[in-house]
Order: C-alpha cells, then structure tokens, then sequence
C-alpha cells in the first residue's frame, strides 16, 4: 500500500546501509535524482574500507573521502552511525519506512584455504590483519605476534602486496601515516627477516596492479627476490602475454627487472615466489601455534574453459615460519533477515535488484561488493552504484518502489535513533576527526585513530557535536 505521503505526494526516501565507497557514490546518485538519504553504518565512522581496509601508507588513495564529505553536506542526506543491519535494527524497520532500500554492506569477512591447520595460533586473515593495523574497533583487541624470522603471505593479490609491504616497511616508514598506535608498538619489535608472497599460478597470472609491485621493487632497505627460474613462462603463458592486458604485461615486466637484480642486502628480505599451493599449516599436535607451511609445487594448465590454471606437480617443500596470513580474497557475511548466496557470497540480485526466492523485491537493491563479489578498486564502485541507481529510478518512474514506505524525515529518524542506545551522526563524525586530526598534530601525523568503540562513541556524542 502506498501511503498518502507516499512517493507522489513527496520526495522519495532512500536508505543506504553501509558507509563505504559504494554506499556513498549511491547516495550522491540518489541525491543528483531528487531522492533524500538516509545513510546507516554498524561504526560510528564512515567510509568503509577507505578507512579501515586502504594502507596506512597509501594517503593518496584516502584522499577520495573528501569526495564523500561533499556528498554528506548536501541538504537531503543524513548519517546514522552504529546501527548494525540485522541486529539493531532490522529489514523490515527499514521497509517500513523508505522508498528503495540499498544494501552496501561490503564483505567483512576472509576466504578461506581449508588446509589442515589453517586455525593454529599465528594463521590468520589478511582481512583481519588489515583490519587490525587500520585500527578498526572489532580488530583493535586482537594480537599479533611477529616474533619469528619468517612469514608467509599466501595469494598474490593487491592485498597480499598491502600485507608484505607493512611487514617489510622500517617501522619508521609507519610512523609518520594515520596507522594504528597498537600496530606500530608491534611492528617495531617484529623479528621478522624474511617475508615470503606466495602465488599458487605463475608471473603472468598474479592479480596484483603493476603501481603496487612497482612500489614493492622499490621497497627502501629492502631486499626484494624472485627466482628467475619463475619468468622462465610455461608454452601457455608465454603464448598469452602477447593478448594479455597492459597491467600483466607491465607486472612481468617488473617481475623480470626485479629478478634480474643482484642481491641487495637489506635489512629485511621479501621473496615472491610463484607456483606453489599451500597444503598444510604445521605446528606441534593440533592446535599448537605455526611452525611452518607444508606446500605444492605446480604446474600452468590450460583448461577447457580457457584458463589458465595451477595444477599439482607431486613436488612439496616445507617452508619455517611462524606466521602465515591469507589474503585469498574477502568474503561476503549473510545478514539475518536476508537472502544470501553461499557460492557467491553475493546478496542475489539482478542488475542490483534484490532476488528472494526467484522473485526480484520491490524498492530493494544491492551495490559495491555485496552486489558484484569482492573486485576492483575504489572508483569501480562509481559505475556500479550508477547501475544500481539506473534499476532504482527506473522502478520509481514505473510506480515499482516499496509501497510499504511511509518515510517522514522526524518519525524515521526517530524509528533509527530508538533501535541502539547511542547513534553518531554527520556532527558527531566531524567532531570525532577533528579529534582524531588534532591528535595527530603533535606527532606530524594525518590523525591518531580512536580504535575503541567506546572512544568513538565517546568523542561523536560528546556535547556540542
Ligand atoms: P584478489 O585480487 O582477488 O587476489 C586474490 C589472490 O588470492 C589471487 O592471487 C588468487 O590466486 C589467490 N588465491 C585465491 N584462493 C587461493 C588459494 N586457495 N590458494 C592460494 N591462492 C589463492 O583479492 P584481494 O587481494 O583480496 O583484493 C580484492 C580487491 O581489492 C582487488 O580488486 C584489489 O585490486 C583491490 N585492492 C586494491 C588495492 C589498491 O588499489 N592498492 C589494495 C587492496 C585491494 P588466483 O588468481 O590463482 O585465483
């Protein structure tokens, strides 16, 4: 039923769950067309992994959050920091009160290797890891240890280059970013000297973007190592880096130049070495912490669908250390409430409209990596949301948004206030960074993050925000 305030009678309402780049690149679409915005986040802070996922040593990256400020300041839009979807407040809070619901709830979560051994002591994410160093509060208790002489970074995305590069950087690289106080007490008593990237295809398959493995050659007091028996490519290889994109022909490219290099002693060594899976995290009984990885030599094959891919040679090694982190992708968390693919670990959708049992759900849709699967860099959730955001007006110029809604900017505020005992909103973010950038001050440093829950909430609500 659409009610008499309905959206003939005024603007249409949206809410977007998840603060992160493609919630807020959706909010500014929804605003360019008219709609007013209500933005939800289970933190207090916004913008996502721009703030909790990008290196601390990639401040350039970070800068697009200006972007978003804008979008905030725009008159329409509001932010309603800590109310976490399926928790505190609920699908149907939501459909009660908005014309198109938009989920960008991102993927929190890490994939998994499923090897013997994977849950030992000092085998960890990547995800948390980067969690953890960025000074996300559901990471801020846990602890590292880096007292071992080795790690292993298995996958060779742009992830495990973020992970290899914190591991290999002088402390004194760090601490002059926004990186986490607790990261940096770690990482400057790490005995770690040697991380090893560990790639399961060859060269010419790695998922890395050549700025990244440019910036790892050039490591400051830091010997970098790839064995030049790696960029001897397989026939299959070879024959299909001529077609290859720019990017993987530019990767091998520095590959070669790095693995031609003499040794250049550092004070740390990081060797990416392709072909090998990894078959077993070792350690002593069950659940002792590592001691190593037991791992598979492989070979490039090319399979009927076309790709190129990495299959076992019955050569194995076993490689000491005492830490190893996975950065084999992210995966996507199931909201209660709501549909989920497990293969995808994607909320289905068609187009960014919401599928339930077959069936597409009016005035609900789906964008950023909740939609697609967890790929592409930030601005690729510019054209994303501007898809989802095409499917949302297309069904209000059809009359096929939620007729549930019933939106009245003072009672659904007031409906999203009463579902948690503190919310933070735009104000309270803003006095929560200016905090955060005057901390930073006295030390030179873009900010000094809060990494308790409490903290946040303390500094966003504290009067006059
Ligand atoms: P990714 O690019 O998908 O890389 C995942 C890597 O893990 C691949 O090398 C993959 O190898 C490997 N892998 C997967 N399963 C494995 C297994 N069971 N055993 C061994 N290796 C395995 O994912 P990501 O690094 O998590 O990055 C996610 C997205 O964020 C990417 O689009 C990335 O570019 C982006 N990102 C960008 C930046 C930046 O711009 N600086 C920084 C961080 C992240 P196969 O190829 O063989 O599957």
């Amino acid at each position: 039923m659409v009610s008499s305030s309905g959206p003939e009678a005024r603007r249409p309402a949206a809410v977007v769950v998840g603060a992160g780049p493609s919630g807020f690149y959706t909010a500014a679409q929804l605003l360019d067309a008219g709609f007013t915005v209500d933005m939800v986040d289970s933190l207090p802070t916004p913008f996502g992994l721009v703030r909790a996922g990008v290196a601390p040593d990639h401040p350039n990256i970070k800068a697009v959050t200006r972007v978003f400020d804008k979008v905030a300041a725009r008159e329409g839009f509001r932010f309603f920091g800590g109310l976490t979807l399926g928790d505190n407040v609920t699908r149907e809070d939501l459909l009660a009160h908005y014309d198109a619901v938009v989920y960008a709830t991102g993927m929190p979560d890490s994939s998994r290797l499923s090897i013997p051994g994977e849950d030992r002591p000092g085998s960890v994410s990547a995800t948390g890891f980067v969690a953890w160093y960025n000074g996300h509060p559901d990471a801020a208790e846990d602890r590292y240890d880096l007292s071992a002489r080795r790690a292993v970074v298995i996958g060779n995305g742009n992830v495990a280059m973020d992970v290899a590069r914190i591991l290999a950087l002088d402390v004194d690289e760090l601490r002059s970013t926004d990186i986490a106080d607790h990261a940096i007490e770690v990482l400057e008593r790490s005995a770690i000297e040697e991380i090893v990237v560990l790639g399961r295809r060859g060269p010419a398959q790695a998922a890395f973007t050549t700025p990244e493995i440019r910036e790892i050659a050039k490591l400051p007091g830091v010997d970098v190592h790839v064995d030049p028996r790696d960029l001897d490519l397989d026939e299959h290889s070879a024959a299909s880096l001529t077609s290859a994109s720019a990017t993987t022909q530019q990767n091998v490219e520095v590959l070669r130049e790095i693995a031609g290099r003499e040794v250049q002693p550092g004070r740390r060594r990081l060797a990416i070495s392709f072909l090998w899976s990894p078959l077993e995290v070792l350690g002593d009984g069950a659940d002792g912490p590592v001691a190593g990885l037991r791992v598979g030599r492989n070979r490039i094959e090319l399979a009927a669908d076309g790709v190129l891919r990495a299959v076992p040679t019955g050569e194995e090694q076993v490689i000491d250390c005492g830490l190893v982190v996975r950065a084999i992708g992210y995966r996507g968390r199931p909201i209660p409430g709501l549909p989920f693919d497990d293969r995808s670990s994607c909320i289905p959708n068609t187009d960014g409209r919401l599928v339930e049992e077959g069936e597409v759900r009016r005035g609900e849709y789906v964008v950023g990596w909740i939609k697609r699967g967890p790929s592409g860099v930030i601005g690729t959730n510019k054209k994303c949301a501007s898809d989802t955001v095409t499917a949302v007006l297309a069904d209000r110029d059809g009359g096929h948004l939620n007729p549930r809604a019933s939106f009245e900017p003072a009672t659904s505020a007031a409906m999203l206030l009463s579902r948690a005992r503190s919310t933070v909103d735009w104000q309270g973010w803003q006095a929560i960074d200016r905090g955060e950038v005057a901390a930073g001050k006295e030390s030179s440093r873009p900010r000094v993050k809060f990494v308790r829950r409490e903290d946040l909430f303390a500094a966003g609500t504290e009067s006059g925000a």
